[in-house]
């Protein structure tokens, strides 16, 4: 894929970047490792001021940095703007809770080991590469970055394609605050060059957020390797409305939920399962809260709904939708892609979904909501983990048993009761199956790129 910067709006090639030759891989690479032993030896304190230096420039850019995004992206400028100040907040949370996440415990009686003194330490380990997708291209890498950082470890990026000027913006963002120069190194390649870079002895672990099959080829390359990987891959993640739920709510939340950046995040939810009892209440309104979206001009404050980030991306949702529609799938809104310049998809609801077709089983990168009836809450919980992945979940209800049912039986990361599937700094992220291994995100996320070293003393 070209590296470079192509409106989804109106489909035009706005800028294109030469990748860097291999010298200058080796070059990044050798000035993140220097960086690592410059920032090893600072204390979390000055990390502390820096990454807040780095939050308030970033906050500060918001306007100019929200307009990159839905330029190389699509997202509406309402999303990108929440984008960016989230993502400057976690900054700061993790400015101020570095310290506290980062200590390490003693044994309260250190004679069980033999020893006077027993304790653990958590130590930065060194240059971690982090691939990274294009849907949230500032704070996929600040929820991986902000953490690593101030760990005392350093960064390589190795961003989506088709978020360049995402990439170089971030390339100097944590220096530009006071971090050492290469803290976090941007690196323009292909993704065919990232197994010569994990492979590196300078670098020590990798993550990666992205598909499935970007995050198989990369954690075998990590164990062959032995190095240390996290993966933040897939979702399909359920939306279970049960007849206690709130239904207006419901019903805003999933609109909300399916729809948010486009339809293109990992924890959209995608699969909505509602109890037979109010499907049909469900479908009707859902159905017409998906249709009265506004699609259109994502830098348009009005609009809901912006284009799909890629031309391929598109065509993929409509080869699930009309996989569906052909096997016999009732199609309650849109269906189609929108004429005209631009990778426009319209929100689409879809009922009466079957094993056989793909949409069952794959996740749909997209506005599209695929409808299931379920007869009683054993069957919801059924169909909900009926999938490989195990992103989040989402359940409705004002039953408490119900709630302890579904709270303990859904297979996934994370499980939303009235609520909408999202992430904070405060709460662990991350998912079971296919949807990946590891954590990002709250104490959790920092301590994956540390050495936990014990230390007795006799
Ligand atoms: P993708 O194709 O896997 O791309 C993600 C990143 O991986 C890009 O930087 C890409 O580079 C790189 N890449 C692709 N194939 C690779 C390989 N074989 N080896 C190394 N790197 C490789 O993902 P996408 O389809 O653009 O993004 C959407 C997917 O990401 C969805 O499945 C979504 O659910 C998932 N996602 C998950 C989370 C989460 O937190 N769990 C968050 C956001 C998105 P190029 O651009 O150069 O190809």
């Amino acid at each position: 894929m070209a590296i470079a910067t192509i409106n989804p709006t109106t489909g035009v090639v706005e800028q294109e970047f030469d990748a860097h030759s291999e010298a200058e891989v080796d070059a990044r690479i050798e000035q993140a490792h220097s960086a690592f032993r410059a920032l090893k030896s600072t204390t979390i304190a000055s990390r502390a001021d820096w990454m807040r230096a780095a939050a308030d420039l970033l906050e500060a850019e918001v306007e100019s940095a929200a307009r990159m995004l839905t330029t190389e992206m699509g997202k509406t400028i309402v999303q990108a703007r929440g984008e960016v100040r989230k993502s400057a907040n976690t900054m700061r949370f993790y400015a101020a809770h570095a310290e506290e996440f980062l200590t390490g415990r003693s044994l309260e009686d250190p004679s069980v080991v033999g020893a006077s003194v027993a304790y653990t330490r958590h130590e930065p380990i060194g240059v971690v590469l982090a691939v990274m997708p294009w849907n949230y291209p500032i704070w996929q890498v600040i929820r991986f970055a902000a953490p690593a950082l101030m760990a005392g470890n350093t960064a390589l990026l190795k961003h989506a394609s088709n978020v360049p000027q995402a990439a170089l913006y971030l390339d100097t963002l944590f220096e530009r605050a006071g971090f050492p120069e290469g803290a976090l190194r941007s690196l323009l390649i292909p993704a065919s060059r990232v197994e010569g870079v994990l492979r590196d002895r300078r670098v020590v672990a990798t993550t990666l957020t992205g598909s499935e099959p970007a995050g198989r080829s990369l954690a075998s390359i990590a164990g062959s390797e032995v190095k240390h990987v996290v993966l933040e891959l897939g979702g399909s993640d359920p939306f279970i409305v049960m007849p206690s739920a709130d239904l207006d709510k419901a019903v805003a939340t999933a609109v909300a939920s399916r729809t948010a950046n486009n339809g293109q995040a990992c924890i959209n939810a995608k699969r909505f399962i509602v109890h037979t009892d109010v499907y049909d209440a469900f479908v009707q309104k859902f159905t017409a809260a998906m249709a009265a979206l506004t699609v259109g001009d994502p830098f348009d404050d009005g609009t809901d709904v912006g284009p799909l980030a890629t031309a391929s991306g598109r065509e993929e949702l409509a080869e699930l939708v009309e996989d569906a529609a052909a096997k016999g799938a009732t199609v309650t809104t849109g269906g189609a892609p929108l004429d005209g310049p631009g990778w426009f998809y319209p929100p689409t609801v879809i009922t009466g979904i079957t094993e056989d077709m793909r949409l069952y089983a794959e996740e749909a990168f997209g506005p599209v909501a695929a409808v299931y009836r379920a007869s009683d809450a054993e069957d919801a919980l059924r169909v909900a983990n009926d999938t490989t992945f195990g992103l989040s979940s989402a359940v409705w209800t004002q039953d408490e048993d119900d709630e302890a049912f579904f709270v303990r039986g859904l297979d996934a990361g994370a499980v939303f009761v009235n609520g909408m599937s999202i992430s904070y700094p405060e709460l662990p992220f991350g998912g079971v199956k296919d949807s990946g291994v590891g954590r990002e995100l709250s104490a959790e996320g920092l301590r994956e790129f540390t050495n936990l070293k014990s230390i007795w003393k006799g």
